[in-house]
């Protein structure tokens, strides 16, 4: 039995869900699990693209913050982040080691993927690498900062990293939630601004555009709209725009649309339900709820050779080791 201090929405966690509902489990019900320690250290398992995308996001908030703050944003940050990109692979490499020698999993730092299960990837690493430097070169000519520039930083909400607190509103009737009962919804928008009576919303992609990656983007960015509308933002004033940064992208912010935010709504409710169907609220003495029980049972593995191959719960999952037999059990 695992379980978690709360349960929420976010556009991750449903991408998680849709992927494998095992793996959600692991993800977000890891405590009390007999695999508690190796689910929250694979959690950070990534893949070189997934470092790169985190490693430029973090280096354009420095970026952003330096131009809240100093009226500039620093030329040069590819550099750096290449830098930080050949450091994570080095310390990732030693950690790699020291959890495949059965040690106990560091509790902090992100490790790569294939390092865990002693596979060499060099054309991946390049991969990430070239896409750190890419998008960040990309992002300094682009038409999102020429035209930030010009903005009144003033007017800007918080310049989110990964790893500060994540804004989020509880579902309720008044942003037409029918059934959610003060679930919380978090809305991890890359940037976010008022200007001239509009309230933008961006999402910085490091990935290629499909067809594919543009729905995904348009549920993100409709459920970012529904905290902005918490926030007092009327939807007709709200913008959004999935921002492509290696790609040559106008900047163009487009209305919310109605029909997204009602489908968002409808996706978040679903999904509520199943996690309420699937969980159970554990009340302390005083009848608050302090944490929800789940069984790693009522999320059915989904095992897929395409899916399991990237899936960082391999090791743990009975189903994921059956895909990939003979490779190594990190669990054992
Ligand atoms: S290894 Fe496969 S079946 Fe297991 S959690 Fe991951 S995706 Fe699901």
């Amino acid at each position: 039995m695992g379980s978690a201090m709360h349960r929420s929405w976010s556009h991750t966690r449903q991408e998680t869900y849709d992927r494998c509902p095992r793996a959600l489990y692991f993800a977000y019900f890891p405590w009390g699990d007999p695999d508690q320690n190796l689910a929250r250290f694979l959690r950070r398992a990534v893949t070189p693209e997934r470092l790169a995308g985190t490693i430029i996001h973090d280096m354009i908030v420095i970026g952003l913050r330096n131009l809240m703050r100093r009226g500039d944003y620093p030329l040069g940050l590819a550099k750096n982040g290449i830098e930080q990109y050949d450091e994570t692979l080095r310390i990732s490499l030693r950690m790699a080691k020291t959890v495949r020698d059965g040690r106990k999993p560091p509790p902090e730092g992100a490790c790569l993927f294939h390092h865990l299960y002693g596979v060499e990837d060099v054309e991946a690493e390049q991969r990430g690498r070239d896409t750190v430097e890419g998008c960040l070169t990309m992002f300094e000519t682009s038409a999102a900062l020429e035209f930030l520039k010009t903005t009144d930083t003033g007017q800007w909400e918080r310049v989110l990293t990964d790893t500060d607190n994540i804004p989020s509103f509880d579902a309720g009737w008044e942003l037409g939630f029918d059934s959610a009962g003060g679930l919380r919804v978090y809305a991890a928008y890359d940037l976010a601004l008022s200007h001239e009576g509009d309230y933008i919303l961006i999402d910085w992609k490091t990935g290629s555009k499909s067809g594919k990656s543009i729905l995904s983007s348009r549920r993100q960015l409709a459920a970012y709209g529904l905290w902005a509308m918490c926030k007092g933002k009327s939807i007709e004033k709200i913008k959004v725009q999935a921002y492509y940064l290696n790609e040559d992208e106008p900047w163009d912010p487009q209305p919310l649309n109605a029909t997204d935010v009602a489908n968002a709504i409808a996706q978040i409710e679903a999904h509520d339900a199943v996690e309420r169907a699937t969980t159970t609220p554990i009340p302390d003495r005083f009848g608050t709820i302090v944490k929800y029980e789940a069984d790693r049972n009522d999320f059915p593995a989904k095992p897929d050779v395409v899916k399991c191959r990237f899936c960082a719960y391999r090791s743990i999952c009975a189903a994921g080791r059956e895909v990939f037999e003979g490779e190594l059990d990190l669990a054992s």
